[in-house]
């Protein structure tokens, strides 16, 4: 007997060689080939996140375009932060969202600065008139792999972009987070199963991991959930960008067991779990979509 509404994960989003291909830092999701699959054509809502406030970091591409797009669908407005050259990619995002009905705030700024995760925390929450969904998703990935080689300014810029900023903006939040609120963060399978290329990256992820369980303890009491997700290889511009060695882009996610990378649509309803009421008795949580790899 078959079933029709059964979809082989094998098969379901692009499984081919990609072709070679590279972008400098931060990449357009524009330009990459194929276009990565962020739910503009396919994510349905069903209002699990009706009247929600997010603040979405990376909402420009990849895992945090699909993020923004399926909170707009499911009835949240929502604010994005990305980088002043990724423009032209936010602005796409802006269209899906008020095409879905929701407000939308873009706000371009460089995480690194602390100054500008305070501003972003307060613009967003005063253009939205409230908070209540923080989904830290930015980050930066550089491939080396020889410690020798490994400079100095990438390792502090890759701290700088994927650690410090989550303590900033927690706290910048904490007086507009209400009980009920969703701190969602993104870590990675190199929290678990590190590269030997990721040195620095791997370990930041680690930190975010570990960092997410802290907080959820210290925020519990005010019924404020915290959890991160850890994906697997995904087609985004993080990759093309020298987040893998130039040789890996075509066989991107071939070894892994379901033999393919994923989708940032694969990830969007984790994020939307997370945040939403469902996800009452969840936190200190890492929820993998790492197409097989273990988180745990
Ligand atoms: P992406 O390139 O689409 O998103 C990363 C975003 O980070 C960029 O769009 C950019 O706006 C933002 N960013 C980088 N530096 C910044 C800075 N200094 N200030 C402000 N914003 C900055 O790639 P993605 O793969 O969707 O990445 C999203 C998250 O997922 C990252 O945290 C990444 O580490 C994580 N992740 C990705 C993969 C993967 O295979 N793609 C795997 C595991 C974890
Ligand atoms: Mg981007």
């Amino acid at each position: 007997m078959s079933d029709e509404s059964l979809i082989n994960p094998l098969t379901k989003y692009f499984n081919q060689d990609y072709p070679n291909q590279s972008q400098p830092e931060p990449g357009l999701e524009s330009k990459l080939d194929p276009k990565p699959d962020a739910g503009e054509d396919s994510y349905q809502g069903s209002g699990q996140l009706k009247g929600r406030k997010a603040l979405i970091t990376g909402g420009d591409s990849g895992i945090g375009r699909a993020t923004a797009i399926a909170y707009a669908r499911e009835g949240a407005d929502v604010a994005i932060n990305y980088l002043p050259e990724e423009e032209s990619d936010a602005q796409e995002v802006k269209t899906l969202i008020e095409k879905a009905g929701q407000k939308v705030v873009l706000i371009a700024g460089d995480l690194k600065s602390e100054a500008f995760n305070q501003k972003l925390v307060d613009q967003a929450a005063d253009e939205l008139g409230g908070l209540d969904i923080l989904a830290l998703i930015a980050g930066k990935q550089q491939a080396a792999g020889d410690i020798t080689k490994l400079s100095t300014k990438q390792i502090k810029e890759t701290f700088e972009t994927n650690v410090y900023p989550i303590f900033w903006m927690v706290k910048a939040a904490m007086k507009y987070l209400k009980p009920g609120a969703s701190i969602i963060t993104t870590t990675s399978i190199q929290a678990y199963n590190p590269s030997p290329y990721l040195l620095d990256y791997a370990t930041t992820k680690g930190a975010i991991r570990t960092l997410t369980q802290a907080l959820s303890r210290q925020l519990a009491d005010k019924g404020i959930r915290v959890n991160t997700v850890a994906p697997g290889p995904i087609w985004t511009p993080l990759q093309v960008v020298g987040g893998q060695p130039q040789a890996s882009i075509p066989k991107f996610g071939q070894s892994k067991p379901l033999k393919r990378a994923g989708q940032p649509i694969e990830l969007a309803p984790v994020y939307v779990f997370l945040a939403s009421d469902k996800a009452s008795y969840v936190t200190g949580q890492s929820y993998g979509v790492t197409g097989g790899d273990f988180t745990n």
